[in-house]
């Protein structure tokens, strides 16, 4: 039997990879066998929810905000992984709460091919829907055939389709969530798969920085890439308190131990503001923020 888990008053910046930012009011961690608790959970709780995965995209505003956060579990002492052969390929099932870096690994052990690039996104597969994750020449909208969405109480299976994948979006909205998903990737050889993973493993290290960081800032506009706007209008090494644009890659924010989120949203701001001023493109953030007001991150850049 299980049911779901509720803890209040929850640090959820910390748990970010960016590891700053406030609280939230309550979390509430759900698997497949508690999903029917989960509507009278919420509406006892009674604050707006948001599903969240491991937090490598979020930006949560310092302070106190009454929401709640829903979290996939992963399955105590199992990968919550199968798959089946099929005559089209391999269909894999794998549960939202997984780590991408955890299944493109374990697949390409297997011989499982067509999910290597994910090794280097460390999301979780939930988190890859809502996002639309890609990245060395795919992306989800690529791979999945369907996934079981939760809203407002009823659990159903949707079509790719009906997930309106695009470049960093897609159909799932706040409140909504991914409980499981269905590729469809085929059989292939393992060591090849196994040296593609060290391959990008490989390029990630040499291209992108450590530390805490939430990959990308923002999205890349039509025909053009942030990194280079960023770069051309001198973004690389500038600090706003304890946060500070990457010398390696100008789309790439760092926080230090001491930086808080407004550092990080003061920061955004100058970046965004210096690409309108020199190239007249308003950058928009692939980042997904969670408490934070129009007065730190206003639609438009003050020019
Ligand atoms: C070093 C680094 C490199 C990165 N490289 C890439 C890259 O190459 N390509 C790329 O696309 N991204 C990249 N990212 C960004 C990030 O890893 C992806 O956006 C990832 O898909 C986010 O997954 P998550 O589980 O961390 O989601 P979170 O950050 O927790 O949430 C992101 C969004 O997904 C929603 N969400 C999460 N889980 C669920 C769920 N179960 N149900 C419904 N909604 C959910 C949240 O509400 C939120 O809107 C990188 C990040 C880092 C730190």
């Amino acid at each position: 039997m299980s049911a779901v888990r509720v803890s209040s008053s929850v640090a959820l910046g910390s748990r970010t990879t960016y590891r700053v930012g406030g609280s939230v009011a309550h979390e509430v961690v759900v698997d497949a066998a508690s999903l029917d608790e989960l509507a009278g959970t919420l509406a006892s709780l009674g604050a707006p929810s948001i599903a969240i995965g491991l937090g490598s995209n979020l930006l949560v505003g310092d302070g106190h905000h009454d929401l709640t956060i829903v979290r996939v579990a992963v399955p105590a002492g199992s990968d919550d992984l199968s798959w089946s052969e099929a005559d089209s390929g391999v269909i894999v099932e794998v549960g939202a709460g997984l780590g991408l870096p955890v299944v493109a690994r374990r697949l390409a052990a297997e011989g499982i091919v067509n999910f290597e690039w994910a090794v280097g996104i460390p999301g979780s597969v939930g988190g890859a829907i809502a996002m639309n994750a890609g990245g060395h020449g795919s992306s989800m909208d690529a791979v999945v055939i369907a996934a079981q969405v939760w809203r407002g109480g009823l659990l159903t299976w949707r079509a790719a389709s009906a997930l309106a994948l695009g470049y960093r979006t897609s159909a799932i909205q706040a409140g909504d969530v991914v409980v499981r998903v269905r590729l469809a990737l085929a059989r292939g050889n393992a060591a090849a798969a196994r040296s593609r993973v060290r391959e990008i493993v490989q390029w990630r290290r040499e291209n992108q920085p450590g530390g805490a960081n939430a990959g990308s800032v923002f999205q890349n506009p039509a025909g053009d890439y942030a990194g280079r706007l960023l770069d051309a209008a001198g973004c690389k090494g500038l600090r706003h308190g304890g946060a500070r644009v990457s010398e390696k890659h100008a789309n790439f924010i760092l926080v230090d131990t001491d930086g808080c989120a407004s550092d990080i949203l003061a920061l955004m701001r100058e970046m965004r503001r210096r690409v309108a001023v020199e190239f007249g493109v308003v950058l928009r953030t692939e980042h997904r923020l969670i408490g934070v007001g129009e007065d730190e991150w206003p639609a438009e850049p003050a020019t």
